[in-house]
């Protein structure tokens, strides 16, 4: 299989996040990619190139251009004001508020455009976050010319990240930025499954009402997991999109056996789906040690993951989200490539 993966990621490294009632180092560090890279090389997964560069107009197909735009001049506008830590947001529009306006100073912009603290912007943040989308966009575009599966080893990760809100480590939404790359390129239908430990609530709000792009996604129960404000089992879709929309929130403590009922169960509705094309949100913090997540996932258990995956039987993009047990996250995601290769 085709691996996608650029080193620019490092220039992304936030000091620090809100955690517990106090600023702790974050989870989400550039090691997380070094070693789920370490390993596709160690197994010899496959060929491993650089991306290409797509630009802006893939990123504006499914975010609005204002917060594309917040993005890239963040920092300059954090910045200018003499500070040099991270940015971070610390007010947000909640109920009552009034969100028709965009502050236009830095702080009232960055929690306009943020659900949470948990994403740090740095001077290299941009750049990291483009580079991630055009790691998507190059392995979409490497299985538009005819590759039947491809690992888009994205960092920073994208599935929280909405049309005009980031959160959760994520910026940009790869795996909707590389689904609506499909569609611009001939495909008719195609779905995502989101396997990550917490709910993807960007992908889902973005292709809410359509049903050219079903999203399956299983995760811990939001009434007790992040992000705690989507990722219900009664949230359908909308309009058009009624129908295209399943979630399977998972208790606590859920192991191997609890999981696989909720997998297999999405990989039937998939099958009937029948999608052109599968994107795969890959996160592995369903693992049994990872840091921040409640699920009992073992090392073995993401070899069967794959299998199940292929079974839906059509072509297959990998995208790297979570994943914080730093040892184990290059063994658990790529022995879902494995297990889908039937290696
Ligand atoms: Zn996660």
């Amino acid at each position: 299989m085709l691996s996608i993966y650029s080193d620019t990621h490092r220039l992304h490294h936030g000091q620090a996040e809100l955690m517990d009632g106090k600023l702790q180092p974050c989870f989400e560090m550039p090691s997380r990619a070094d070693m789920v890279l370490e390993r596709v090389k160690k197994v010899g997964l496959g060929d491993v190139r650089g991306p290409d560069e797509f630009g802006k107009s893939p990123l504006l197909r499914v975010h609005s251009a204002a917060y594309v735009q917040f993005l890239e001049t963040a920092w300059a506008q954090w910045s200018a004001l003499g500070r040099t830590h991270d940015a971070l947001p610390l007010v947000w529009p909640v109920r009552g508020l009034r969100t028709d306006r965009i502050p236009t100073d830095i702080d009232g912009q960055l929690g306009y455009f943020a659900m949470d603290a948990g994403v740090p912007i740095t001077a290299g943040t941009w750049e990291a976050i483009r580079q991630s989308a055009n790691v998507a966009l190059t392995a979409m575009q490497a299985m538009v010319n005819g590759e039947q599966s491809a690992f888009a080893l994205c960092r920073p990760p994208g599935h929280h990240a909405a049309a005009d809100y980031m959160g959760g480590y994520c910026y940009l939404n790869n795996v909707a930025i590389a689904a609506q790359g499909f569609l611009d390129r001939g495909a008719k239908k195609v779905a995502i499954l989101d396997v990550d430990y917490h709910h993807g609530n960007g992908t889902q709000s973005i292709f809410y009402d359509r049903s050219d792009v079903m999203f399956v996604s299983i995760h811990g129960d939001p009434l007790v997991e992040y992000p705690h404000f989507l990722g219900f089992a009664d949230e359908y879709g909308a309009g058009p999109g009624f129908g295209f929309n399943h979630n399977y929130p998972l208790p606590h403590g859920s192991d191997w056996k609890v999981y696989e009922a909720a997998l297999a169960d999405s990989v039937r509705k998939l099958k009937v789906y029948a999608p052109d094309v599968l994107l795969i949100s890959l996160g592995v913090d369903t693992f049994k040690d990872d840091p921040i997540s409640q699920f009992k996932l073992e090392n073995d258990d993401y070899l069967k993951m794959g299998q199940y995956i292929k079974d839906i039987g059509c072509p297959t993009l990998f995208v790297m989200e979570g994943g914080y047990a730093v040892e184990d996250i290059g063994i658990n995601a790529v022995n879902v490539l494995l297990g889908y290769e039937g290696r």
